[in-house]
């Protein structure tokens, strides 16, 4: 299973779906990618492989246009491998948007509170409980992504790997990671950025990358320094940018 990610100034789509292929040695069921073309967020997913994937994405150019972009490779812990359980998964507004690998195993705690609150499911995943906790949290706090996010997680039992969007936001992609690898590559003058499970996706692109550590996020935002915190108690960690020797 794998995650990829871009936000720049060059075309997402091709970064995305080529930094899946290179993660598929990691593993998978399924597949999707979400692109946001300026206005809106559209998702393709399926059961089965990238180069399926790319059947469908090649029928609807319009999904390539975009400068930002998540991809994900699924292997299936919540709900059998089909094309709704794949990733992305949008929030009930679907104004929010996640990538994971891993399992939140309080999932249907949080579940049965957020049916509860009105909200309603279209697939089996623990994943989009997350993102409705997140956008459930957004909404009552009225804070920016990455503060939900940050609060949203002191509230998870689980492992994760997850990198969110939110579209009425939209110049920023929020990563964390706890269990799951992360790594941000950075490029030249904070210009561009990457995210994967391994610098294998960005390695072409840019030779400094930052890894995440267990219980850490991070606010990528083109023109800004990449913001790492604790998600326990938002303290800001100084991140070490690692010299690619690939
Ligand atoms: N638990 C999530 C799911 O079943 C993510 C699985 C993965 O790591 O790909 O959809």
């Amino acid at each position: 299973c794998g995650i990829t990610g871009y936000i720049g100034f060059r075309k997402a789509y091709p970064i995305v779906i080529n930094g899946l292929k290179r993660l598929e040695y990691r593993g998978y069921d399924s597949s999707g990618i979400m692109m946001y073309d300026g206005k809106d967020i559209h998702l393709s997913k399926t059961k089965g492989k990238v180069s399926d994937l790319e059947k469908i994405t090649n029928l609807e150019n319009k999904r390539k246009q975009g400068y930002i972009g998540m991809g994900h490779t699924r292997w299936a812990t919540h709900g059998v491998p089909n094309d709704v359980n794949s990733h992305p998964h949008f929030s009930q507004s679907e104004n929010l948007v996640i990538v994971h690998n891993g399992i939140i195993e309080n999932y249907d705690t949080i579940k049965k509170e957020l049916v509860t609150r009105g909200y309603t499911f279209k697939s089996d995943t623990d994943t989009e409980v997350l993102i409705n906790l997140i956008q459930e949290v957004k909404n009552n706090e009225g804070c920016k992504l990455g503060k939900a996010v940050q609060l949203a997680l002191t509230n998870v039992v689980g492992a994760y790997a997850i990198s969110v969007f939110d579209k009425t936001n939209p110049d920023e992609i929020v990563v964390a990671r706890l269990g799951s690898p992360i790594a941000i590559g950075v490029g030249e003058d904070n210009t561009e950025f990457f995210v994967a499970s391994d610098a294998s996706p960005f390695v072409e692109y840019t030779k400094n990358a930052i890894y995440l550590e267990d219980e850490e996020m991070a606010i990528i935002q083109v023109g800004k320094d990449v913001e790492v915190r604790k998600i326990n108690d938002d303290s800001i960690v100084d991140p070490i940018v690692h010299e690619l020797q690939m």
